[in-house]
């Protein structure tokens, strides 16, 4: 068969190159949408044809993630018609083995209907395998031949993605042997643009992650290294800006004069999940906080950017990363709350402490739970309080922004039942159910003056009709697209590792002193209530 998505649907027409050297694809006018929200949305853009190598590739994360959105995107038609992708790891397989492998993992994890044969068969096709340690020149050398020969099949003109889905230990020995095999920068008109997708963790703490910056900048460029985070590839991530910066009415009132305060919650109900050995040397402040949370904070809290470009984006991004008020050793018992859960009962099954789980040390002091205080230092939003908690075995699964506004200046309604009303107060659901509501206060129907809070709420599949796509579709395709808006730059993560350090340093001294437990399937332990609670305030109900 040969290479390229044959399916490709003939409504699309490829014929417009932008400014940037990106594709942009136009619907015809075959298609009809049904909801008419969606209508004047039918801009799509393409990549340029390329190469996906993906190092890695008989890991978990390929088959659950990687393998999953690119076969969404090309039933979705948004791959380029010459694109294939060679799966690298140390395993050994034939291409048949490899794509009889991948055919199970999306049964599996990806949305297969019965009349997505012929998409399946076809995107099985472009797949093919690569034996490849992380290190040694002669295997980079076959890597580069088989390259060149897919290009000729395929059509892939040059251009390649890498994709580093390794063990973190491999990601600077595999930019520099790639480097060395002259296969990070393109040297001749044939081939056009190499990128490299890091994995997370970048880096286990300020030094590391300067360090492998360093590598890998210095092999690559800066403008090719995608530093993924899942997170910010979220439709409710990026809707923030959209919120924020599409619309007059939110914008006067985000700042300290109207918003009391905010609340990110990042929740998993799952353990550690086969993950331990990753885990116990990682703790949820690195997992959670150092990359997902502070991303996501810097999005709520950044000014407008002068354009939507990934230069401006991040620019943004960083300033405000700067002004985050570094937690110091001896703040961080009173800004800071590391927990560990126990034993607990989890969607009414019961479940083992941390301690007890396959791979973990019994008396680990690793943290699965993190609630932190945090101050950004400008104009914006001095001494407005952020409060962030982030844990493992938690009640529900649950990612939100609450946004809490001041209380009326002055209450009119003193009546009996009006005298305590709640505050206006603004959600960004991130997941699951991706949406926005707006919680206010409304009089109770009836002929005294009841007042109580109502919402009104604005969900995604609801409004839209559509599935929005994984994160992990969004960044694969912009990272095609050249479009690095998304991903994280260097500067914003070692800023990030220069805010969690301390923390970590501190922790790390107080040892067993300092973590509270809490049972599974709670909310977290009581020094974090207490750690809200000082402050007259406490954690919403979600
Ligand atoms: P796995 O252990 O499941 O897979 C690791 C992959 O790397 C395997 O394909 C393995 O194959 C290959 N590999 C290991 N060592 C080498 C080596 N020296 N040279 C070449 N290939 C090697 O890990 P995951 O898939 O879970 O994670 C991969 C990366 O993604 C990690 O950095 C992780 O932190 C990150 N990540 C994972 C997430 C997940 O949900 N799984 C979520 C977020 C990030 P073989 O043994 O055949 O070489």
């Amino acid at each position: 068969m040969p290479c390229g998505l044959g399916y490709r649907r003939s409504t699309i027409d490829n014929g417009m190159k932008s400014t940037k050297g990106t594709w942009r694809a136009k619907l015809g006018t075959a298609t009809v949408l049904p909801n008419p929200l969606r209508e004047g949305m039918r801009i799509r853009r393409t990549p340029e044809p390329c190469a996906m190598v993906i190092f890695g590739a008989s890991g978990d994360l390929t088959a659950r993630m990687l393998m999953p959105a690119l076969y969404h995107l090309a039933r979705e038609r948004m791959l380029p018609p010459g694109f294939s992708v060679l799966g690298c790891s140390r395993s050994k397989y034939t291409d048949e083995e490899f794509r009889g492998k991948v055919r199970a993992g999306l049964k599996e994890h990806a949305k297969i209907s019965n009349q997505d044969s012929p998409v399946l068969d076809s995107f099985l096709s472009n797949l093919y395998y690569q034996q490849v340690e992380s290190h040694g020149a002669q295997a980079y050398g076959e890597l580069a031949a088989r390259l060149s020969k897919l290009d000729r099949e395929c059509g892939t003109a040059g251009n390649r993605v890498y994709y580093v889905a390794t063990p973190p230990s491999s990601f600077p020995v595999i930019a520099q042997e790639l480097g060395k095999a002259g296969l990070a920068r393109p040297e001749n008109a044939e081939q056009k643009w190499a990128r490299i997708v890091i994995e997370k963790p970048f880096g286990h703490d300020l030094p590391s992650a300067r360090e492998l910056n360093r590598v890998v900048t210095g092999v690559f460029g800066e403008q090719n290294v995608y530093r993924i985070d899942h997170y910010l590839g979220k439709e409710t991530v990026q809707n923030l800006l959209v919120f924020r910066f599409a619309n007059g009415i939110f914008e006067p009132i985000w700042n300290r004069r109207y918003i009391d305060h905010v609340q990110i919650t990042v929740a998993e109900d799952l353990g550690v999940e086969g993950r331990a050995s990753y885990f116990e040397e990682a703790g949820l402040l690195r997992d959670m906080i150092q990359s997902h949370v502070l991303q996501v904070l810097s999005l709520v809290t950044m000014e407008a950017p002068a354009r939507f470009d990934a230069r401006a984006l991040r620019d943004e991004k960083t300033k405000v990363m700067r002004c985050f008020r570094p937690i110091t050793a001896d703040q961080a018992e009173h800004y800071t709350v590391r927990g560990q859960y126990i034993a607990g009962f989890v969607g009414g099954q019961r479940v083992e402490a941390y301690r007890s789980e396959p791979g973990v040390n019994p008396a680990s002091v690793t943290e699965t739970y993190a609630a932190l205080k945090i101050y950004v230092d400008n104009w914006r939003w001095a001494d407005v309080p952020f409060y962030i908690r982030s844990g493992k075995r938690l009640a529900k699964k649950t990612t939100e922004i609450s946004i809490q506004f001041r209380r009326v200046p002055h209450l009119l309604f003193g009546q009996q039942g009006t005298d305590h009303i709640e505050p206006d107060l603004l959600s960004v659901q991130i997941q699951p159910d991706e949406g926005i509501s707006l919680r206010f206060c409304a009089k109770y129907p009836g002929t005294i003056m009841q007042i109580r809070p109502v919402k009104m709420q604005f969900q995604y599949g609801e409004s839209f009709g559509a599935e929005p796509p994984s994160a992990y579709e969004t960044l694969l395709l912009d990272c095609m697209l050249g479009d690095n808006s998304l991903f994280t730059r260097n500067d914003s993560v070692e800023l990030s590792w220069e805010f969690v350090d301390p923390i970590l340093a501190h922790w790390k001294d107080a040892a067993r002193k300092g973590l509270a437990f809490y049972e599974a399937g709670t909310w977290g332990p009581a020094e974090a209530d207490a750690l809200i609670e000082r402050d007259g305030r406490r954690w919403h109900r979600l």
